[in-house]
């Protein structure tokens, strides 16, 4: 992948504005971006706010599904999210992400959120017809979900027919939608976004990680007209009063406009596509191995569970001993908990992509030798 424009994008924006406070000013990368991204999000997608990183695109989307009601006077306090979700590390972010060992010391000071399992296909129609109990009591603001892959849970799939299910019916009790793809944006499923799998779209859509290819923080968060129309007004306290020191950096918005040039070239989509195919090769084979289970495959994203009974194996930590395997190969793979992903960036080669599969395939010969 020709990185030489980017490297130039970013050195000429260096050198022309550096940083401005983004409160009563703009620059010329910002309105490009944000034309750009509208351009590329389907057609109801109107307005862009900035901010810069992750959690704080998902805090955005979180404030202004409540203040959307807020603004009009309508009292709505509950959020809805999905058991295991992964939305960041601030207080907001937190709240609707899964409760437990990560955040337990901030339990006390999250807000009210009610959450619905993880569909595994035979529990979907139990836990659709828990979302629309919970939405018959009119007071749900938003529901938020990591659309088609929870990625710090372990890289758990779910299909989009039920997550149009789930959208419908938040659509019909008037429950704002919040599509959190920090992770899944930018082709990493496959598609540029994974809501491009979905035949209902969300409302607000949380921004981050591909925006930039990874190498300068941003964050957006992408509304509706709509959504913006219950903000616009001369009252001040009806405003969005969001700020931050580096939100929209320049240089930070020129990386991701130069970033989406490369998704216009057809060799970022061969790269995708490659590492999609080479996924589902290995996937097939993978799906032979006996200490491997639950081989889940969506677009550039490979994931495979590692089941092993007995705790004094050599691996009943995989985590911690597959993660040094995988080091000392010279392959940096972050298993989480026992199971092994591989989120490869577009622009892998297949010898790179040999080296991760051999890495792979000596660790699976090891647990299925008969010295452990
Ligand atoms: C990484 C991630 C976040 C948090 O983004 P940061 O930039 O690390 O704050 C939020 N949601 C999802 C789905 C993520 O993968």
């Amino acid at each position: 992948m020709d990185t030489r424009t980017l490297e130039k994008q970013f050195a000429e924006q260096f050198k022309t504005i550096d940083h401005v406070v983004f409160a009563g000013v703009t620059h010329p990368k910002a309105v490009e971006l944000a034309k750009r991204i509208v351009e590329i999000l389907p057609d109801h997608f109107s307005k862009v706010f900035f901010s810069d990183n992750g959690s704080t695109s998902v805090e955005v989307a979180l404030k202004m599904a409540f203040q959307y009601f807020h603004n009009q006077g309508i009292s709505k306090h509950r959020i809805l999210a999905m058991h295991g979700a992964y939305h960041g590390d601030t207080f907001g972010a937190m709240s609707v992400g899964q409760r437990g060992y990560f955040n337990a010391p901030f339990e006390p000071y999250f807000f009210d959120v009610d959450y619905i399992d993880f569909p595994e296909r035979e529990n979907e129609d139990v836990i659709l017809t828990e979302a629309e109990r919970l939405f018959e009591s009119e007071e749900f603001a938003a529901m938020i979900v990591e659309p088609l892959v929870q990625g710090a849970a372990g890289m758990r799939m779910y299909s989009p027919v039920f997550l149009d299910r789930l959208t419908s019916l938040a659509r019909k009790h008037d429950v704002l939608v919040i599509f959190d793809e920090v992770m899944t944006g930018f082709g990493r499923t496959g598609k540029l976004f994974a809501m491009d799998y979905c035949v209902q779209k969300p409302d607000i859509v949380a921004l981050s990680k591909g925006l930039t290819g990874g190498v300068m923080a941003l964050g957006l968060t992408v509304a509706t007209e709509k959504i913006y129309n219950a903000f616009l007004s001369n009252e001040l306290s009806k405003a969005f009063l969001h700020g931050h020191s580096f939100t929209a950096n320049p240089i930070a918005c020129a990386v991701a406009c130069a970033s989406l040039d490369l998704f216009e070239s057809e060799a970022t989509w061969v790269g995708i596509n490659n590492v999609a195919m080479w996924h589902e090769n290995l996937a097939n084979i993978l799906r032979e191995d006996k200490y491997v289970t639950n081989v889940r495959q969506q677009g550039t994203i490979l994931a495979f569970d590692i089941s092993i009974n007995g705790e004094n194996s050599y691996f009943s930590s995989v985590r911690d001993k597959a993660y040094q395997f995988f080091l000392e190969r010279g392959v940096l793979l972050r298993p989480l908990g026992n199971t092994i992903f591989i989120n490869a960036p577009y622009c892998l080669s297949k010898g790179e992509y040999e080296k991760i599969r051999v890495a792979i395939h000596e660790l699976l010969d090891l647990l299925n030798s008969p010295k452990i």
